[in-house]
């Protein structure tokens, strides 16, 4: 007789960040803003095909959406949202947080929560900064979301980068409080490797490393430290056919390295643990911090 064993394995965040293959940070000044509308955008169909990879598994993801691919193709965010996964905030225009004043970064914001809410008919609720911008000189940031009414962040990574990251801030999501209130801070998965930290939750570690880094850390971080891991990618990881840039060597091994190897690793990942949505692995921690939220039901049941 088949007996169904309950899965006791942690569920994991998968979170996508929706930009195309020219926004990203490393490339920053090659491709201007004013530029963007007349590149080759590849993000609808980079983006299909991972909702096609996630309809076949069964499950639902966080799509952190940019506000400048939401007001060209707001078609794609329904569609995202139909489909029932998250839709949360990327910013508007991909500017590091650090690189803007506070009335900039609410502006930003802002307009990328209003583009998303009315293109996908649903309340937004979290928030990814460009490259893990919110550093100890941009802490601020987390006012003006609360402010802004988002309940989660998701901006900071606990480890030493040339670019981003507050290394002795929590490996794990937790409720952070400012003056006046709180917001759930989920960092960039970690594994603690003596005094450091190491990032194990996608992007370039993900397809760069073997697919054996991230199968060992997560694996480590859900059954050594019970700690669920928010794994994350963008649409154009999975694109090697994707218009190459003229950048710098070291610019160009970080984007383009295993292009084509990346799709069937995260068929392999999503086969291998469990995954969800942000607000479904933080819902208990966003109940602590807003009493009107406690007093009713989230909006969402993911
Ligand atoms: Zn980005």
């Amino acid at each position: 007789m088949h007996m169904a064993r309950k899965d006791d394995r942690i569920v994991n965040a998968m979170t996508i960040d929706v930009e195309d293959y020219f926004h990203v940070s490393v490339f920053d000044g090659l491709v201007p803003r004013h530029a963007w509308g007349s590149m080759e955008s590849r993000v609808c169909a980079n983006t299909e095909r991972l909702l096609e990879l996630f309809d076949e598994v069964e499950i639902s993801a966080t799509f952190f959406i940019l506000g400048w691919v939401a007001e060209r193709f707001p078609r794609l965010v329904r569609q995202i949202a139909a489909a029932g996964h998250e839709i949360a905030s990327h910013g508007s225009e991909h500017r590091l947080v650090y690189d803007m004043t506070p009335a900039a970064f609410r502006a930003d914001v802002r307009r990328s929560k209003d583009l998303l809410e009315s293109a996908a008919s649903c309340p937004v609720h979290g928030y990814r900064a460009p490259s893990y911008s919110v550093t100890p000189r941009s802490l601020w940031a987390l006012d003006v979301l609360m402010d802004e009414g988002f309940l989660y962040d998701s901006s900071i990574f606990p480890i030493h980068h040339d670019r981003y990251g507050i290394p002795v801030s929590p490996r794990h999501p937790y409720v952070l409080t400012r003056d006046a209130a709180s917001i759930v801070e989920a960092p960039g998965s970690t594994v603690k490797w003596g005094p450091f930290n190491l990032p194990v939750g996608g992007g370039g570690y993900f397809r760069i490393l073997p697919y054996g880094w991230t199968r060992w850390g997560i694996r480590r971080l859900n059954e050594l430290e019970r700690l669920p891991a928010i794994f994350y990618l963008h649409p154009w990881e999975i694109d090697p056919d994707q218009p190459r840039l003229s950048a710098g060597r070291l610019s160009r091994f970080r984007h383009y390295r295993n292009l084509e190897k990346t799709e069937d690793r995260l068929r392999a990942l999503v086969r291998e643990f469990r995954f969800s949505t942000m607000m479904s692995l933080l819902q208990d921690q966003i109940r602590e911090t807003r009493a009107d939220v406690a007093a009713a039901p989230l909006p969402y049941v993911w």
